[in-house]
């Protein structure tokens, strides 16, 4: 671990996605000063590759490498799914035959320095927190609107990883005991509704009959085809029903963080995620149903809620924060 107050010159962070291992360097500012990527090994028996290419990236980006030689050496690495407290990754539904793999472990057999690994939307929230819209905030959450939905927490100035390591999983807190069929198994969990999978489902279902002809024909004629951005894209023309569907998007994300709320008490909420790209439509409708939805709104100043800076390098910049924060 790296002593207080001193940081590395070079800080290196990877973000182990899907498809690709994205890998930063930053500066001891935070300033990106090295980018780098290789495809992530998928299929079975791709764990010893991926950690291959873990070292690998980290060497091309600057780690001084080797067991011994590596002494200064400071790596992050964020993965997409369950991770415990010693870097274990427990479960990842997009990476292939995952279970109770010890990625920390593994790379400290290859590599000396600082190693830190954590779930891939603790390092976005980290990155936020740290050096971009939540910077300076010691109450603040991070919650990903993408695919699904993921977080952080941010609390008395400490990240808040839980007992085991699973804190911020905000996707699966079930808002409609009887709604939807979640991939973990339940039913009408929050990102089924407040995801971007969620709007198109929102939408899917609004386009019977001859409604929403406008988003229909942005997805090729087909209802079934609608997507995400086919409803950003009508809205963009001013399309009523477009919107329409985005103010009922807008309440379902506006539950969840009234929800959020109660339980923890932020001063500030930041929306990351792919649909950030769309943040001047979602906004103000969320705001305006967050505002209605909050309890005791009387009794407090309302939290903020704005929408991320770091973008699809959120992961990388905070897992290169993350030894730094032990
Ligand atoms: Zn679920």
């Amino acid at each position: 671990m790296t002593d207080a107050g001193t940081v590395p010159a070079r800080r290196i962070g990877i973000d182990v996605g899907g498809t690709k291992a994205l890998g930063i360097a930053i500066d001891v500012d935070g300033a990106v000063i090295a980018e780098d990527r290789r495809p992530t090994p998928r299929g079975p028996g791709s764990l010893n590759p991926l950690i291959d290419v873990l070292v690998e990236l980290a060497e091309s980006l600057g780690h001084p490498g080797g067991r011994d030689g590596g002494r200064d050496g400071s790596l992050g690495i964020g993965v997409p799914g369950l991770v415990t407290r010693a870097g274990v990754l427990r479960a990842a539904p997009n990476l292939d035959g995952v279970a109770d793999f010890d990625v920390r472990g593994r790379l400290a057999e290859r590599l000396g320095g600082s190693i830190a690994v954590d779930n891939d939307a603790t390092c976005a929230t980290v990155a936020e927190w740290q050096l971009g819209a939540g910077a300076g905030m010691d109450d603040m959450m991070l919650v990903t609107l993408g695919t699904g939905i993921g977080g952080g927490v941010v609390a008395n100035g400490v990240l808040q990883r839980g007992a085991n390591g699973f804190a911020g999983e905000f996707g699966h807190m079930v808002v409609h005991p009887d709604g939807p069929r979640c991939p973990c198994g339940r039913r009408g969990c929050w990102e089924r509704y407040a995801s971007g999978s969620g709007l198109a489902m929102l939408a899917r279902e609004a386009a019977t009959g001859r409604r929403l002809q406008n988003v229909v024909r942005h997805a090729g004629g087909d209802p079934q085809a609608v997507r995400g951005e086919h409803v950003q894209a009508a809205a963009r023309e001013g399309d009523a029903e477009a919107l329409a569907v985005i103010d009922e998007f807008a309440r379902w994300v506006a539950l969840g963080l009234s929800n959020l709320t109660n339980a923890l008490d932020p001063a500030m909420f930041v929306l990351g995620g792919g649909l950030a790209a769309g943040a001047d439509l979602y906004l103000d409708p969320i705001v305006e149903w967050y505002a209605k939805l909050l309890y005791q709104p009387e009794l407090r100043p309302m939290p903020r809620v704005e929408f991320a800076e770091w973008g699809p390098l959120a992961g990388a910049v905070g897992a290169a924060l993350l030894p730094s924060l032990a």
